[in-house]
């Protein structure tokens, strides 16, 4: 067996983004398929998650690397986690401007430094040390978004510097994107890359960067990766909700299931919560409380499978 591959786009409400790109989005998940079906080759399930996530980076369309959402003063922020369940090491980056290549930055975190996390202006320092490509600015889309978003809390006379929870859910564009892989040696890794939400305040760091939050990963257990709205994930710890379930003998499925649904009956609310993973014995799951899951699978010899619309089903 060559290993095992998930991708995910995001998970969020039904936008008119969403039908009008649908296209493209599926072929960034397939194109993210192949680049990491291609480094299990020869790589790790470490290699297949970075490389994935990089290319869904790469495309501008989903809300990581240059299709990054704007924070509150319209500009590219990134936090991107990455994980191999070998031996737990983690590595991850928050409200990063420098590279739009969040997610090697991570993994340079984690095999170059003696830290897990760097942040703001030491994650960019970073990457500019390692002579990384520079940001390329935000695309037409993401400043779209922004501008439209900003007219509706003028308007609202919202204040995004206070408290107002509405406010923040509605914020949330989706499209946040990540990988799950197990490789034929029996690691598992996972990582997940976003812009975060969108206006977010300055500084503002969501699930995605925080271990066990947006992203898990542990040999003989399970590798996951989470989108929504990363302030609910954070506190619910999803990602090693899951794990802890499928150690004590959940099967992977019903695992997802109870976390999903115990996330939405814990805040009482639906479309927050987007979760991929991969157990240990190469089983592939899948479970979110959102309209719609961007989300592909891939395996050695069968053509991937994708799925946009939350119903639809990318099982094995
Ligand atoms: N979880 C991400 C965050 O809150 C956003 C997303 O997944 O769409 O930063």
């Amino acid at each position: 067996m060559r290993g095992l591959l998930a991708v995910h786009g995001g998970a969020g409400r039904l936008r008119k983004y969403l039908l009008e790109s649908r296209r493209e989005l599926e072929e960034g998940l397939r194109d993210a398929l192949h680049a990491g079906m291609s480094a299990l080759t020869t790589g790790s399930a470490l290699d297949a998650v970075e490389a994935a996530v990089k290319v869904l980076e790469s495309s501008g369309v989903f809300n990581a690397g240059k299709g990054a959402a704007l924070n509150a003063y319209g500009q590219v922020e990134l936090d991107a986690g990455v994980m191999f369940g070998r031996d737990l090491s983690f590595g991850a980056v928050a409200a990063q401007r420098y590279t739009w290549n969040a997610v090697t930055l991570a993994r340079k975190v984690m095999e170059l430094t003696d830290h897990i996390l760097l942040v703001g202006p030491g994650a960019d320092e970073l990457a500019k040390r390692l002579g990384m490509e520079p940001h390329p600015g935000p695309t037409e889309r993401a400043r779209k978004l922004y501008e439209e978003l900003l007219e509706a809390v003028k308007r609202g006379e919202h204040d995004l510097w206070s408290k107002n929870r509405e406010l923040l859910l509605s914020m949330h564009p989706g499209d946040t994107v990540g990988a799950v892989a197990l490789d034929s040696d029996g690691n598992l890794a996972a990582a997940t890359s976003t812009g975060g939400i969108s206006l977010k305040l300055p500084g503002r760091v969501g699930d995605t960067p925080l271990p066990g939050a947006g992203v898990y990963a542990e040999n003989g257990v399970v590798a996951v990766s989470a989108t929504g709205v990363g302030e609910l994930i954070a506190r619910y710890l999803a990602a090693f909700r899951v794990a802890e379930l499928v150690r004590r003998g959940k099967p992977l499925g019903e695992a997802l299931e109870q976390v999903v649904s115990g996330m939405t009956e814990f805040f009482g609310r639906r479309n927050t919560v987007g979760l991929i993973a991969l157990d240990a014995r190469g089983t592939y799951g899948e479970a979110t409380n959102c309209e719609v899951f961007l989300r592909g699978f891939a395996k050695p010899g069968e053509p991937v499978r994708v799925g946009v619309l939350a119903e639809e089903r990318v099982l094995q």
